[in-house]
């Protein structure tokens, strides 16, 4: 199967926050890779700044050793070459007004213009204001920002007003990475370009739906920033939030921005508050000559949650009576990211087997390894009577789609792509942002004022026994976490 590369149109970026992390990890690899499948257009430019003094060859520099870590390529690769020619940098503390005639001097007329915002959301308000202020961004510019969006619903409205000083939505592309990967469009594909599923996507054929984000690493490196959000702030409210709304929407009437983004939104409004007793918080504890969270987070006393399991209801007609399920969680048992769409048992046996486990899944790969899996019961093979036996329908994308299932753009490919494309489908509407903040800040609060401590937990292991519990009362158990 060959993918299809529509080249973008000619473009200016300006990346503010260059010399940062992201931009090395991420927003440089990914355009040099979008740069080789042919996407992007040759004359097109890429600006990087920073308060660091540096000229165009210092960056060119400083970018090749990024892209050759963090794209695997090798030094002298032609490609690289041909791809930093693109590049240049101009040097801006964006609080002050210096280096913005610069900047707009770099600025060509007739190339779409994009701002990535890849800075500390504290500095968003000073690049809009100097952007718009100094004339460099008009009506037909877009800018990026990343996350995290806020820390409560009044900062992210304070947040969104201040763009919208300078901005209309249409023009403001707010980055989840989830959104951008390759699976989680897929949920889209597979609710609503098969028949088979959607008749059986309610509450009447799925017995409950568990969102799982696990990893292994700790904290530690950004446990004093990680402290001051846990994992609610950092998963739940933003990654965790998109994946519910994707499997719990109603069909878009288009595949169009904001169709699809009022959809969420609807789920997003109808989400219950969360009861005390649905929620369990958790911290990892020290192991051997493993730190635990308190000293990774170096504050002895802190109630931060390193890993969370909620059970979380929805009203509306379509999920009414089946709850999702939702756990992240740092140093956990693997690193993975799956949605498991477990339906009802048939109305009626008509085998004697009682033993096989008797409802379909649907689970959905997210990390390692992107893919789907059905699991569906047949007869297992042999003479000596109808006994059944569970077996995965097991689609994995990388065998599925050949060598472009393996090579597949990684998110941050697809969203700068989709930003120059002027597509805001795979981005977070202001509404959207502050609805889930409205759904999320009650959660905190009440943690807040309550003196719990979170439960401990081993590393390694599925999180703490609490939350084992929050599933079996239920009579219900979680998926194994594995890779
Ligand atoms: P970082 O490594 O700390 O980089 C911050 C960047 O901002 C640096 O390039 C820094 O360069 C620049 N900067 C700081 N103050 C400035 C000023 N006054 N004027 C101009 N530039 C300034 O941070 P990061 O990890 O790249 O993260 C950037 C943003 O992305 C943050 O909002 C973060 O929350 C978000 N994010 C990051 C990741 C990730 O994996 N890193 C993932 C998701 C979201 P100078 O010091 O040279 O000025």
């Amino acid at each position: 199967m060959v993918s299809r590369v529509i080249p973008v149109d000619d473009f200016d970026l300006v990346i503010f926050g260059a010399t940062g992390d992201l931009a090395h990890r991420k927003i440089l690899p990914g355009l040099f890779r979008r740069f080789v499948a042919g996407q992007i257009p040759e004359t097109s430019r890429i600006v990087g700044a920073a308060r660091t003094q540096m000229d165009d060859g210092q960056f060119r520099d400083e970018a090749a050793k990024a892209i050759c870590e963090f794209a695997k390529v090798k030094k002298n690769d032609p490609r690289l070459a041909q791809f930093l020619e693109l590049l240049g940098y101009t040097p801006i503390d964006v609080k002050g007004e210096g280096g913005w005639k610069e900047l707009k001097s770099r600025m060509r007329d007739g190339a779409v213009h994009a701002f990535y915002f890849s800075v500390a959301p504290s500095l968003f308000g000073d690049i809009a204001e100097r952007l718009s202020g100094h004339g460099i961004a008009d009506d037909n510019s877009r800018i990026v920002v990343e996350k995290p969006f806020g820390r409560d619903l009044a900062s992210a409205k304070a947040l969104n007003a201040t763009l919208a000083q300078h901005f209309h939505e249409s023009q403001i592309y707010r980055i989840d990475h989830y959104l951008g990967k390759e699976t989680v469009q897929n949920l889209m594909a597979v609710r609503f370009a098969n028949v088979l599923f959607e008749p059986l996507w309610n509450a009447q054929y799925v017995d409950h739906v568990q969102i799982t984000v696990a990893e292994t690493v700790g904290v530690g490196g950004r446990g004093s920033y990680y402290d001051k959000s846990g994992a609610i702030r950092d998963m739940v409210q933003n990654h965790m939030m998109q994946l519910l709304c994707l499997i719990a929407m109603e069909p878009p009437y288009h595949f169009d921005p904001d169709a699809v983004r009022d959809e969420k939104l609807k789920v997003i409004r109808a989400l219950e508050p969360v009861l005390p007793e649905d929620i369990v918080r958790g911290q990892y504890q020290a192991s051997g000559d493993q730190p635990g969270y308190l000293e990774d987070a170096e504050n002895p006393d802190s109630r931060t949650e390193s890993y969370v399991a909620m059970k979380v209801r929805i009203s509306n007609w379509r999920w009414q009576g089946t709850p999702f399920y939702l756990r992240t969680g740092k140093k956990l048992r693997a690193r993975t990211s799956e949605i498991a769409i477990t339906f009802k048992e048939p109305p009626h046996s008509i085998f004697d087997d009682t033993g096989a486990p008797k409802a379909n899944e649907l689970v959905i790969r997210l990390q390692p390894n992107e893919g789907m899996n059905l699991k569906v019961m047949i007869k297992e093979p042999g003479p000596g009577g109808m006994r059944l036996v569970q077996v995965p329908l097991d689609m994995s994308f990388a065998d599925a789609l050949g060598a472009e299932g393996s090579d597949m753009p990684d998110a941050y490919e697809r969203l700068i792509m989709d930003v120059i494309r002027g597509n805001q489908t795979l981005f977070m509407r202001g509404d959207e942002v502050e609805a889930a903040w409205a759904w999320t800040d009650p959660i905190i609060e009440a943690w807040e004022d309550s003196k719990r401590a979170p439960e401990p937990y081993d590393p390694g292991s599925s999180g703490p026994e609490e939350a084992l519990r929050l599933m079996h009362r239920d009579n219900r158990r979680w998926r194994e976490i594995r890779s």
